[in-house]
Formats: structure tokens, C-alpha cells, sequence
């Protein structure tokens, strides 16, 4: 089964994204749990969280196809110890908001070194940020993002996210989403089928599928290896329609949420629709 859906607006309250995924169609659905570019927000109440779990019912969402994402401000491998706690506590919080809304899985981007210390560094320190988090919270899997790799953003090398999840204790609460578009502008080739196949042997080498809690399914403005991170629309970018009908007949990506983040929501049905009816389309290879 594969599970098709959209980083929906949570503005109003968090059960009104799993309203407007059932709008469009959509099988999964991302949210953020607070806004994401503050440090605070209120706590959950007892009534926006029995809200949530009464419309992800009603619009038959189970806990497995939701992957909220965290806040942007939040850097777990930051250089500076009193900005690390800071990120650290708030991730926690983080945790504890899908903790409580009954949420299985939390999307984050792993951390930027900014250029004050080593790459291994980083990432230990990412690591142990992970373990920090699940010390404190049960029943959560934090799932790291690729990235593009823009400025001193770390994830951006398969070799980065293997290594995170090595220095992670409990290896049944990490895993990784995988962002088409942050991929493909890395240096992954997803441009014909052949590349694809050649991209995710590599993933299933270095990192392994059994990790693989999510996708993010966005097409790129940027460009193949540039290292900058512009979404668009499925098949409107520099990756093409070949990638996204590809990922949709393979087995290997069924059972986690595959997550529109492309820049026109007035689409997302129409996306999700096409997405939905590769599953079971001819292959032209
Ligand atoms: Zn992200
Ligand atoms: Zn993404």
C-alpha cells in the first residue's frame, strides 16, 4: 500500500490538517505540531489533542501515515553548547507534542556545523541529541532528512546519515525520509529509471531501506548537484515525471508516508491523483 500525501497547513489548530488532507485525497499528510519558526508555542490541550485524534478517525489516518516535521530554528549538532541545549530541549518538546497527539514518527533535518567544527563532530553531536530525545519521550521514531546540503547543512551525503544512525543507541526509534528534490541537488542522479536504480542501491547500501520511515516527493528548480534546495512541481523540474512513476511501482517505498512539499498546493490532488495512478501504470523502460 502505498500512503500519498501533502505537507498540509495546521493554521487554525492540528486536526484541521488532517481536514484538509482528506480534501485533497490524500492518504498521508505532514504538519508542523507548533509554528516553525518560533522557539515557543503553547502547550497542547486536552481538547485540540482529543480535536486531532478524532479527525485523523474520521479521515482514517493511522499514526503510520502522518510525519510531522520539526521547527527550522532547532540545530542538533550546533558548535555552541548553550544553543545546543536550546535546540536540544526544544526537540524534546517536539517529541513530546507528537507523544501526545498520538504520533509515531517526527521529521527533522539533522544539523549544521557551521563551519566551527569538524563534520564527525556534527554529527556525534547530532547523534547524541537523538539519544538525549529518546531518553525522554516513548513510542516516537526520530527520522532524519537528506539534505541538499546548503551552506554548512549536514545530511546531504548518504555517509551522513548512516553515520548518525550509528551513534544512535536505540535503533528501532531512528530512521530516515528521504527528500527527492535535496537528494537530487546532493549529486543523486534521479533522471531516468537507470538512475534511480543506481541512487537507491547506493541508499540501500550505505544506509539500508529497513531505516526508510518516509519520503518527501518534490520535483527541483535547482539544479543536479548544486547543492541548493528549490522545490516544484512533480515533473515541472530538473528530475522529471521518470522518478516519481518509478518510486511508485516499487514495493520498497510502501507502508510510510510519501509527502508532497511542492510549491503549488492548488495541485496537490491533481499530484496525488497522477501519483496514485502510477502504481499500476505500463513502465516504458
Ligand atoms: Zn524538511
Ligand atoms: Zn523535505
Amino acid at each position: 500500500m502505498k500512503f500519498i500525501g501533502a505537507h498540509v497547513s495546521a493554521s487554525g489548530g492540528v486536526a484541521n490538517a488532517a481536514i484538509r488532507a482528506a480534501e485533497i485525497n490524500a492518504t498521508a499528510f505532514a504538519l508542523f505540531t507548533k509554528n516553525q519558526r518560533q522557539w515557543k508555542a503553547a502547550a497542547l490541550t486536552p481538547q485540540v489533542i482529543d480535536e486531532f485524534k478524532r479527525a485523523c478517525e474520521k479521515h482514517n489516518f493511522q499514526s503510520g501515515q502522518i510525519l510531522p516535521h520539526d521547527s527550522y530554528l532547532i540545530n542538533l549538532g550546533h558548535p555552541l553548547q548553550e544553543a545546543l541545549d536550546k535546540s536540544r530541549a526544544a526537540f524534546i518538546d517536539e517529541m513530546q507534542r507528537c507523544e501526545q497527539l498520538g504520533l509515531s514518527l517526527l521529521n527533522f533535518h539533522p544539523g549544521s556545523h557551521l563551519t566551527q567544527i569538524s563534520e564527525e563532530a556534527c554529527l556525534a553531536r547530532i547523534a547524541e541529541s537523538i539519544n538525549i530525545a529518546l531518553d525522554h519521550t516513548e513510542g516516537v521514531t526520530a527520522v532524519i532528512e537528506n539534505t541538499a546540503g546548503q551552506g554548512s547543512n549536514l545530511g546531504f551525503r548518504f555517509e551522513h546519515l548512516a553515520a548518525i544512525i550509528d551513534g544512535v543507541e536505540d535503533k528501532s526509534r531512528v530512521g530516515v525520509c528521504i527528500d527527492t528534490c535535496h537528494a537530487f541537488a546532493a549529486g543523486y542522479d534521479l533522471r531516468s529509471e537507470e538512475a534511480c536504480e543506481h541512487t537507491f542501491a547506493e541508499f540501500e547500501r550505505i544506509v539500508g531501506f529497513r531505516y526508510l520511515r518516509g519520503m518527501h516527493l518534490n520535483d527541483a528548480k535547482s539544479a543536479f548537484g548544486s547543492r541548493v534546495d528549490r522545490h516544484h512541481s512533480l515533473g515541472e523540474g530538473n528530475i522529471g515525471h521518470t522518478a516519481f512513476a518509478w518510486i511508485m511501482r516499487d514495493a520498497r517505498f510502501d507502508n510510510i508516508p510519501m509527502i508532497l512539499e511542492t510549491i503549488n498546493p492548488d495541485i496537490w490532488a491533481e499530484e496525488i491523483a497522477w501519483l496514485r495512478a502510477q502504481q499500476h501504470a505500463e513502465t516504458n523502460a
